[in-house]
């Protein structure tokens, strides 16, 4: 090739014995030529008539800047013909060759980069975008590059080459928001051509000012917002704060080309999308070219970006960039005319929670988005299993929304195919299900079919549980019944002390607790003169405060049940899915198999959806009764959406993050309760945790610090909550997609609040 090369420059130059160096490029080669001192880059590319007449264009744009006395770009030199295209036989294969003035300076890339030099590129890029305002060209105009961010969805098809779930999801969630935020004002937005790749390897800088800037290969007719998007997702690279960095740039780029409020609301999606077309290109190419190392180089970079971005509100980053260039900011109602709003038709019985109550606008994953800017860390929702607008989710049920959405009385294979994945979590015997659209009708439904089984009215339910709002629920919630404003207690209703062996009686938790604790369940059984048709609990009560029943405590206590002729019943409304880590359901981890099953929350990820899962005696019994009908229970939708749930917490290994991320979780807790004397207990699995906080140094309960803690969490935009009977155990499950260090961020923030206090 170099001697190919030494025979053209030559013959068309008359250099002799120039030295030539190949240089690192994309997809064509580029060599840096040395003649007597004076540098010049000379390219290279197979011949293709299409991409000639690119090439042909890119040079004519280089030509209409140069005659603009625009600086800093490269100048077309022309060949013995006149022509600044030439084209010739490389190595005996047909090949188009161009010559360009050489640019000095260092890359962006490579110094570190001050804010007077994010200032010096807002005003390169904005001098460049206005001679390139100027610029007409029909080749480059019908140009459709899968990088122009206008053709994000060109890049779809390659998220199945990124590796790990994870992360194909976190792009496929700003694939979706592009869709959502983007594509309907695209139309609207100005259009020139644009540089299209203003990245720090092809911006060169100077003493702190840029200097120049190279490969004009990519570019393109597109929104001029893009431009800015793409300049500045490259300069906030390996930045700890990406925003931080990007008032400098947008203010110099402003003051020659004034931006527009619609261009800055959707600048945050545009340089999401931008960083998608990266890791997705990055992940194609390697697995096109597994020796491409070019390709990736900004890989690592662009996905820890993506992984800030997400943690970043649109709605603050829109409020950024706006104040970078003194646009007014979008006001939004205040908290006060929100809440007045909301009680001229909806009553305080309805509780807020917080002090400061959030006014939310969307939520991603672990974060939710208030409409004021602020993102903070959701440590406590658990409704969002796999994450708050998981893309998967939101398509499938979009989807099927689309195709079909009726009831059980027709045939559809949704419900079906939901049935038999649903079913073949659970044992064998556990092999029919019924499905509704809340946890309250399920624990409804549960308790009728328990009677139409035993035909025995009387329920043994566990001391402060909570299993739903319908009529039957709350009778058997002793949360909601036992409250100083319930019913009482019903005379069907046995309950059961909580077998905790932090607080109750018994606190050898090896399997003694758990038997006696049982024994204390019949006992009061014994001592009503009655039997149970039917025992509910959940394997760990939430609303007790998040405390796990005693080892061995259901291996006791339901053979007894049945051998008194009842039926066990689970409640995994709050610990099922994989949510508890070591197992898919919490029943599992007492070693038992329950007779029935009520689902709810995690299920849909939102969607409202519940279910009964049981045996077939209990379902047969219940079929000799009147006809069962939901009319949205197991609706297509509803299937196609628990099937997505399903999935991802397969292809995310969410039940394996739930108890390693738990697990450090859990850890970090204990550490704290080393060091504060106020933290009596730590318990809970997976990502289903409680922390209880008492009096220093007793078990007395302290609400009052812990409703303290959890609202100076909030002011510190974290979500957590408390719960228990005395409302003193801060309580925490977040989405199953929480990582380790937002667990740190938790942590961490709790231990500075608590040492600010004692
Ligand atoms: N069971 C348990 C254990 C619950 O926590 C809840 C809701 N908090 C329910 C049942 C009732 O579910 P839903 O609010 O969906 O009706």
């Amino acid at each position: 090739m170099i001697s190919d090369l030494k025979a053209l420059l030559k013959e068309e130059f008359g250099f002799e014995n120039p030295e030539i160096k190949l240089l690192a490029g994309y997809f064509n080669l580029n060599y840096l030529i040395i003649h007597q001192g004076e540098k010049f880059i000379l390219k290279t590319y197979r011949f293709d008539s299409e991409y000639r007449d690119v090439l042909q264009a890119e040079n004519e744009v280089l030509l209409q800047l140069a005659n603009q006395k625009i600086t800093g770009i490269p100048r077309p030199i022309h060949f013995s013909d006149g022509q600044f295209l030439l084209q010739r036989q490389l190595e005996g294969k047909p090949s188009i060759i161009r010559m360009l003035s050489y640019l000095e300076g260092e890359f962006l890339g490579s110094v570190p980069a001050s804010k007077a030099t994010y200032k010096s590129l807002g005003s390169f890029v904005a001098k460049l975008n206005l001679g390139l305002s100027t610029c007409k060209n029909y080749v480059l105009r019908s140009r459709q590059l899968d990088w122009d961010i206008q053709y994000l969805h060109l890049n779809k098809p390659l998220i199945a080459a990124i590796g790990d779930a994870k992360n194909q999801n976190l792009v496929r969630y700003f694939f979706l928001q592009f869709g959502e935020n983007v594509s309907p004002i695209l139309p609207s937005l100005r259009r020139q051509i644009i540089h299209g790749d203003a990245n720090e390897w092809n911006i060169l800088v100077q003493n702190d000012v840029i200097s120049g800037i190279i490969d004009f290969g990519d570019l393109t007719y597109s929104p001029l917002i893009n431009e800015v998007a793409i300049a500045l997702t490259y300069s906030f690279y390996d930045k700890e704060n990406p925003l931080e960095w990007t008032a400098d740039f947008l203010n110099a780029y402003h003051q020659i080309i004034p931006l527009e409020s619609k261009e800055l609301e959707i600048l945050y999606y545009l340089i999401a999308a931008r960083l998608c077309i990266s890791v997705c290109q990055s992940a194609h190419a390697r697995k096109v070219d597994p020796k491409n190392n070019y390709a990736s180089i900004s890989e690592k970079s662009a996905w820890s970006t993506l992984r800030k971005w997400v943690a970043i509100n649109p709605i603050g980053a829109a409020n950024t960039f706006k104040k970078a260039v003194n646009l007014p900011i979008s006001e939004t109602p205040s908290l006060e005319s929100q809440l007045q709003r909301r009680h001229q038709s909806i009553s305080p019985l309805l509780s807020i929670s917080y002090k400061k109550p959030l006014s939310v606008t969307g939520a991603a994953f672990q974060y939710m988005y208030e409409s004021n800017g602020t993102a903070v860390l959701d440590a406590y929702n658990n409704i969002p299993h796999v994450g708050h607008s998981h893309p998967k989710v939101v398509e499938a049920g979009q989807r099927q929304m689309a195709k079909l959405n009726t009831n059980t009385r027709y045939l559809y294979d949704l419900l079906a195919e939901y049935s038999e994945k649903l079913l073949a979590k659970f044992h064998p015997s556990l092999s029919k299900v019924y499905f509704v659209n809340c946890g309250s009708s399920a624990s409804d439904l549960a308790i009728r079919m328990a009677f139409a089984h035993t035909k025995n009215p009387n329920i043994l339910v566990m001391e402060h549980g909570y299993h739903g709002n319908t009529q039957i629920s709350i009778d058997i919630s002793d949360y909601k019944f036992n409250n100083k404003k319930g019913l009482g207690q019903k005379s069907n209703i046995l309950k059961a002390p909580i077998p905790d062996t932090y607080l109750g009686k018994h606190k050898i938790n090896d399997g003694t607790a758990g038997k006696l604790y049982a024994q204390d369940a019949m006992q009061v059984i014994h001592d009503s003169g009655k039997t149970v048709g039917a025992f509910i609990t959940e394997p760990i009560v939430g609303c007790g405060g998040q405390v796990p029943l005693a080892e061995g405590y259901l291996q006791h206590l339901y053979p007894a049940i049945r051998a008194q002729g009842g039926i066990c019943i689970s409640d995994e409304v709050q610990t099922g899915f994989g949510r508890v880590g070591d197992y898919f359901w919490g029943y599992e981890a007492q070693g038992v198999i329950p007779d029935m099953v009520v689902l709810g929350k995690p299920m849909g990820n939102g969607h409202p959806m519940g279910a009964v899962v049981c045996t077939e005696a209990v379902a047969d019994s219940f079929s000799k009764g009147v006809e069962f009908f939901s009319s949205f229970g197991g609706n297509p939708v509803s299937c196609a959406v628990g099937i997505s749930v399903l999935e991802v917490i397969e292809e995310e290994k969410l039940q394996e993050n739930a108890r390693i991320v738990g697990n450090h979780y859990a850890s970090f807790f204990r550490e704290l309760q080393k060091e504060f004397a106020v933290i009596g207990d730590v318990r809970g699995a997976g990502l289903f945790l409680g922390v209880e906080i008492v009096k220093a140094g007793k078990s007395d309960h302290d609400s009052e610090l812990a409703t303290l803690i959890k609202n100076e969490m909030r002011n510190r935009n974290i979500l957590i909550s408390t719960d228990g009977p005395f409302d003193n155990v801060l309580k925490t499950k977040p989405p199953l997609c929480f990582t380790k260090e937002n667990a740190e961020e938790v942590a961490e923030n709790m231990r500075e609040i608590l040492k600010e206090k004692f």
